[in-house]
């Protein structure tokens, strides 16, 4: 059925202590393809034993885990990126038929996982500590940073080997142990990844991969006293579930969730560089991205022109079943995905938006949408508080700077902003007033293994990526040296 160069990346089997492992109940779950509605497979439907197995192997691979240097745990990883790209037709393929997106962003997301691997294992090596002058003759303080224990993950279905690889290529750079919840309609990226980290040589219960109920397993994993990290990619919602639930063991917590993201076009903006980075921004992976363009202010002065140039651009997306030539939006993720674009369209539309593209389900029915565009977008709507998570840029007219920044800051959301202006000092002074963790300047592309990925307000804590990344994954010792 799925036409791979190495057909054992298929795996229908989930990956405890280096055991592939059906569920206790022998129970399993179906993955669809959203493109076709066709079932490709199941996984186990696993729960609270089979999680509490793999939190126990990783406490036991832990001690032998950190003892390795970190240039050992480098090389493993670096070995595990060499077999990511070297089969990267094969994941791509997978991601494709269980997420939808074209295979093209496949591809691309399968190097963009596979650099925060490389990343971490170098970045592995340089994450020490520090000494401080002390306040005495004869002490020496000296602060080292350990890998906190065992982790545990739950990574969302948008970005199916991505998410994944930059929670565990920190947590293993630093020493811990790490066990995964991949979303339930795109386990199998998460399981091709943990066949390649099984031949890389990532040691048996370091990376465990527990399929199945999620509110089962979070539930051991936020519970159980052995984790002492959970990191999560999802809604805020879920995120604010697993905050309270991680409150009686105290666990650290990294959280990406939702976002809320305003793209700002000013006056004195490139008009069609605007344009690219809206089309990258909002319809990349069918508007299924936490940094997708929500909300798109534009200026008074150059509404009309950007609009006109907008529809224009959306006018070439091919929307299809991901694995043909040329088609650049894939279907949304499921019914539920396509039902809320549809409230969101209906509410603009009752007060009093107007549909310049799109605005409906797609030809080829399943969870097809057609890309659209809304004029005349207010603050009362919907689209201007939710985040759509799906290919419908909701256009919102401004006049002033202040007014602008104002607008873009009424949310609880706050991971990335964008704006487009030529003007070095509008630039600085936009850029700090936002509030985000992230700020695209003329850009509708900001995300790199390189630099820190987070958010303020209810967007998140903690950061991805980047130096900052690992430190998520570390905690800090002093060590206070007396009697010298
Ligand atoms: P989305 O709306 O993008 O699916 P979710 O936050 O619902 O975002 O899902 C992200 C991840 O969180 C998925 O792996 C999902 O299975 C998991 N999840 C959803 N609900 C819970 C829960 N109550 N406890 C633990 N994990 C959950």
């Amino acid at each position: 059925m799925m036409q791979l160069k190495d057909p054992s990346l298929f795996r229908q089997q989930a990956y405890i202590n280096g055991i592939w492992s059906d569920a206790d109940t022998g129970e399993t779950l179906p993955v669809t393809n959203p493109a076709t509605g066709e079932i490709l497979g199941t996984v186990p439907l696993m729960g609270t034993t089979e999680t509490r197995r793999a939190i126990v192997a990783a406490n036991d691979a832990w001690k032998a885990w950190r003892s390795k240097t970190a240039k050992e745990r480098g090389a493993v990883l670096r070995k595990w990126n060499d077999l990511m790209l070297a089969n990267a037709d094969d994941l791509a393929l997978i991601m494709t038929l269980e997420q939808g997106k074209p295979l093209a962003e496949s591809r691309g997301e399968i190097t963009y996982a596979a650099s925060f691997i490389e990343w971490f294992a170098e970045e592995g090596k340089r994450a020490g500590g520090d000494t401080i002058p002390s306040t005495s003759p004869n002490n020496r303080i000296v602060v080292i940073k350990e890998p906190i224990g065992v982790c545990a993950a739950i990574t969302p279905w948008n970005f199916p080997a991505a998410m994944i690889t930059r929670k565990v290529g920190p947590a293993l750079a630093a020493g811990c142990p790490m066990v995964l919840k991949p979303a339930e309609s795109t386990p199998f990226s998460a399981l091709a990844l943990a066949v390649l980290a099984e031949r890389a040589g990532v040691p048996v219960g370091v990376f465990s991969v527990v399929t199945g109920a999620a509110r089962v397993i979070g539930a051991e994993m936020t519970s159980n006293p052995i984790v002492r990290k959970v990191t999560f990619t999802g809604s805020t919602g879920v995120g604010r579930l697993l905050m309270e639930q991680c409150a009686p063991t105290i666990k650290k917590l990294s959280l990406e969730l939702g976002g809320n993201a305003p793209f700002i076009v000013f006056d004195d903006a490139d008009l069609d560089a605007a344009v690219e980075g809206a089309m990258a921004s909002k319809y990349r992976n069918a508007g299924q991205t936490c940094v997708c363009a929500n909300r798109l202010y534009v200026q008074a002065g150059v509404y009309d022109a950007f609009a006109a140039k907008l529809v224009a651009a959306v006018a070439k997306l091919k929307v299809g079943d991901g694995q043909q030539e040329g088609v650049t939006q894939g279907p949304l993720i499921d019914q539920k995905a396509v039902e809320k674009v549809e409230q969101h369209i209906a509410d603009a539309l009752s007060k009093g938006a107007r549909i310049l593209s799109g605005g409906k389900r797609h030809a080829l029915g399943h969870s097809f949408f057609e890309p659209t565009i809304l004029a005349d977008v207010t603050s009362d709507m919907v689209v201007a508080r939710e985040e759509t998570f799906g290919p419908m840029a909701p256009l919102f007219r401004f006049t002033t700077d202040d007014e602008v920044v104002a607008m873009a800051n009424d949310t609880e959301f706050g991971l990335a902003s964008y704006f487009y202006s030529r003007d070095i000092g509008r630039i600085w002074r936009v850029a700090e007033a936002l509030e985000s963790g992230i700020v695209g300047i003329n850009t509708g592309l900001i995300s790199t293994e390189v630099a820190p990925f987070g958010g303020v307000k209810q967007s998140g804590l903690g950061r991805e990526g980047s130096k900052y990344g690992i430190e998520d994954y570390q905690v800090i010792k002093y060590l206070c040296m007396g009697g010298i």
